[in-house]
């Protein structure tokens, strides 16, 4: 009997499934998850077999061309998960499949041209596209599409080549090119005489008294204290010297056996690995949370489906020992763990903790890795072979035999959602369903829990932990950590191994007073002398600079007033071309005012400040300072984040100028003082969550400052004091922050109260950007008459980044019950559709 299979073909703009049948030589091979290459029309794809069928829905179906894979590269949850975001974020299920498998496994049909010569035309009768495709074919031979875009770049091609090939100039061939990975396979070295007789073998080995016999000793010694074959490099390094030629002579003389192994390629290769450590006794709070959370696993490992939980602590208080724990845990019942963090290079010490407490159990992805590490690491995870992935986002789509717990740290961050390419989507709520369908536990950890997600996990129940106490790592390492610094410390003692620290003082400074008092400076007095105190003491401090929408903002230097759009009470944005004033949600415009609308004063402008700016006041103030300078300029290349902390770190600078949070989990114990130059900076984005984004931000600076020994304080300068976000940051009060947020949320119609989707536009073009934004409004509009839909829809507008990547932006916007219906099979062009965007910018 044939077996039937529905295949997802891999073509970005094919949603469905095609009907294939299994030949008899792939019979027994083939199972729903299987990597195939198909027939597809006249061409040849590569897809995924998505399940069995009894009966086609066509009367002759084709065979399956072949199997790339023997074993399945997609496991049922994760085609469920596939299913699952084409159908949330509207895009066609090959985008999503492609998320799943790893680069260079996954390929994309393509087309051979070739020249046909004896029947092509006159040079003179072609167009001067068609004679550049004829001159690069004549000097190259066939090639593939991909290569001739490498050679004529900026200019569509393809057109041109369609004609002469319909006028049979040019043959066009279906293929698939193969796949650029595959397993690595290397020399490696053992040795072939037992340990014992190498002694006995010692005058073979060259001249007496040479440096190549002492060498060549070396080599077979190292062999002999290693329990498995290993590669030529590794053994070199070990025995600090050696050549291929040692080796050669070696395996001549029958000492050494070199056979050919596959290479695990391991990005945790190049990390320092710190020994074993041990779990630390668990404090009071951290038991209750623990407990609650062993007993949820257990509930999963009995098949009983689990809420999410939601463990809400701020930083330092001991989450990351939970999820140890919790992995622990995991493993000891035959499952896999997968821990998401928002962005890997800032947290190496996460993916340290974890292999430290798990050695060799543990992989890293993230999207820096190469595409064999990567595709090495896939295919551990899908053995089982690492039972913890850690990384970023992407690491969401690994191929796990049976998960069982997930862990989103600092599930707040906006680098969960990603929309830079298709599907635009979000980690978390992607995290919170594969969860679901794998029955896993999922635990999402924060210092300040996403206002959305929060509302969301009161009203259907999830749990609730709370962390409320930060510990100050073990006593011991506090301990020497002063002794080496000479220090005395303010420790508060724990129980157990563990030492807490109360949260560090928060002053909010009123610059619109500094500046009624005559200062003009960047620095209010209070920071200036907190400063020089720091200074005095040989501490160090860090000055907090937020990087975004620096100089668009206008506001009125003496009263602090902020210019509103009176319809949607978002700040607006100052167009210096213009010389006008646009709200980005709605589009309202209006003149630069010459005086203040509240106070009349004329000292009313827009804000601009740099960390340049920034650096140069403090070296003018404190001379003798050393400053670094960390920002997207100083720290573009790669690797110069750890540089740069480790500069600091070690005390080699005194004050440190970012645009970025230091990175979590780092001991920086003489930092005494956060000054924060403009807390106001983020909160006037006109966007609807940037009061979330600002209460974090300002948080996490502050829990930045309290992890010193020495104590520590924070200095938030700020030209409106009254402003919840900094009133609440100021205080540690994250639950009057939420629901202060949430009561505006609600007033204003933003989520969790409604639905937002966003359709984003990207053209070089400025005038076809602004008319096809213009047209889509109108088409848009017509679908909601038509439908009788109650979805608002705002815009079109150029989006507050206006320009990204030489690209003009422009946006539309529609809020309601569910905008996705509106959008849902309908034709959007070159419009990316973002359903629940974290931001409107
Ligand atoms: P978070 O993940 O909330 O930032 P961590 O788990 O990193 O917190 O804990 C902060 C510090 O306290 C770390 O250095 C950690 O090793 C240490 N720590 C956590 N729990 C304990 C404990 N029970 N006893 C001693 N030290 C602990
Ligand atoms: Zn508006
Ligand atoms: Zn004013």
């Amino acid at each position: 009997m044939t077996t039937y299979v529905q295949v997802a073909v891999n073509l970005a703009t094919l949603p469905e499934l095609y009907d294939y049948h299994v030949p008899a030589e792939l019979e027994g091979k083939i199972q729903p998850g299987s990597l195939v290459v198909v027939p597809f029309g006249r061409q040849v794809l590569q897809g995924v077999v998505w399940r069995y069928v009894s009966t086609p829905q066509v009367s002759e179906t084709r065979p399956i061309g072949a199997l790339l894979d023997p074993h399945p590269v997609l496991t049922a949850a994760q085609r469920q998960l596939a299913e699952w975001l084409a159908e949330h974020y509207l895009v066609p299920l090959p985008v999503c499949i492609a998320l799943m498998i790893p680069p260079g496994l996954s390929r994309q049909a393509d087309t051979l041209l070739s020249l046909r010569a004896e029947v092509l035309p006159p040079l003179e009768t072609l167009s001067p596209i068609q004679r550049r495709l004829v001159d690069l074919l004549k000097e190259r031979g066939a090639l593939r599409g991909a290569q001739i875009d490498a050679h004529i770049k900026g200019v569509d091609w393809r057109p041109a080549a369609r004609r002469m090939t319909a006028r049979g100039w040019l043959t066009a061939q279906p293929i698939l090119p193969a796949p650029t990975v595959a397993p690595r396979r290397e020399r490696l070295i053992t040795l072939a005489i037992p340990p014992a007789q190498i002694d006995a073998h010692r005058a073979q080995l060259g001249r007496a008294g040479s440096a190549a016999l002492e060498r060549r000793l070396t080599l077979l010694k190292v062999l002999a204290s290693q329990r498995e074959p290993i590669a030529p490099a590794w053994l070199f390094t070990e025995a600090g010297g050696g050549t291929t030629t040692d080796l050669n002579f070696l395996e001549e003389r029958g000492l050494i056996r070199s056979l050919v192994g596959e290479v695990i390629r391991d990005p945790l290769e190049r990390m320092d690995i710190p020994p074993l450590s041990e779990a630390p006794q668990l404090t009071r709070e951290q038991q209750t949370v623990w407990d609650e959370v062993q007993t949820a696993l257990r509930r999963v490992q009995d098949g009983q489906s689990v809420p999410p939980h939601i463990l809400y602590g701020i930083t330092g208080s001991g989450k990351t020992e939970i999820y140890l724990r919790a992995v622990e845990e995991t493993l000891k019942m035959g499952k896999q763990a997968l821990i998401l963090v928002p962005e890997i290079s800032l947290t190496p010490q996460m993916v340290q903790r974890f292999a430290a407490r798990f050695p060799g159990q543990v992989g890293v992805i993230h999207s820096k890795l190469s595409q064999g590490e990567r595709y090495d690491t896939w295919r551990r995870a899908r053995a089982g072979q690492l039972p913890i992935i850690v990384g970023a986002r992407s690491a969401l789509f690994t191929p796990f035999p049976a998960l069982g717990l997930i862990v989103v740290d600092e599930f707040h961050d906006e680098s969960f959602y990603q929309d830079e390419i298709p599907p635009a989507y979000h980690a978390v709520e992607a995290a919170l369903m594969l969860a679901r369908l794998s029955n896993s536990l999922i635990l999402l950890g924060s210092a300040t829990p996403d206002v959305s997600l929060m509302e969301r996990a009161r009203r259907s129940a999830w749990r609730i932990l709370h962390l409320p106490e930060r510990i100050l790592a073990h006593r011991q390492a506090v301990q020497k950590q002063l002794e080496r610094l000479g220090k005395t410390a303010l420790l508060k003692t724990g129980e157990g191994e563990s030492a807490h620290l109360g949260l560090p003082p928060v002053q909010v400074v009123d610059m619109r007073q500094e500046l009624k008092a005559g200062n003009r400076s960047i620095f209010s007095h209070a920071l200036e002398s907190a400063l020089e105190e720091v200074l005095e003491k040989q501490e160090q401090a860090i000055l907090f600079l937020n990087r975004r929408g620096s100089a668009t903002h206008v506001f009125c230097r003496e009263c602090g007033f902020t210019l509103r759009c009176p319809r949607c009470e978002v700040p607006l944005v100052y167009h210096a071309d213009a010389a006008a004033l646009i709200c980005h949600t709605c589009g309202y415009s209006r003149k630069m005012p010459t005086a203040c609308p509240q106070c009349s004063s004329r000292a009313i402008r827009q804000v601009g400040l740099g960390t340049e700016r920034v650096e140069a006041e403090v070296k003018a103030r404190f001379p003798h300072a050393r400053v670094l300078r960390w920002d997207a300029e100083t720290t573009r290349q790669k690797g110069t984040h750890e540089l740069l902390l480790r500069h600091f770190s070690h005390h080699e600078a005194d004050i440190l100028i970012g645009t970025q949070m230091i990175a979590k989990g780092l001991d920086l114990p003489l930092v005494t003082l956060v000054g924060v130059i403009l807390a106001d900076i983020g909160l006037t984005l006109p966007d609807y969550r940037a009061a979330e984004r600002g209460f974090q931000l300002l948080t996490q600076v502050a829990g930045r400052a309290g992890r010193s020994p020495l104590g520590g304080r924070v200095i938030l300068q700020t030209y409106m004091p009254e402003h919840y976000a900094i009133q609440t940051a100021s205080r540690h009060d994250y639950e009057a922050f939420l629901e202060r947020e949430l009561r505006e949320r609600r007033r204003l119609g933003y989520p969790p109260f409604v639905r937002l989707a966003r359709l984003e536009l990207r053209h070089a073009d400025p005038a076809h950007a602004r008319e096809e934004a213009r047209r889509m409004a109108n088409q848009i509009h017509a679908w909601i008459e038509q439908s009788g839909s109650t979805i608002e829809m705002s815009g079109p507008t150029p989006c507050f980044f206006a320009r990204r990547a030489g690209l003009y932006r422009w946006q539309i916007i529609l809020r309601g019950a569910e905008p996705r219906a509106l959008l849902r099979g309908k034709p959007l062009g070159d419009w990316q559709v973002q359903i629940d965007p974290p931001s409107l910018l």
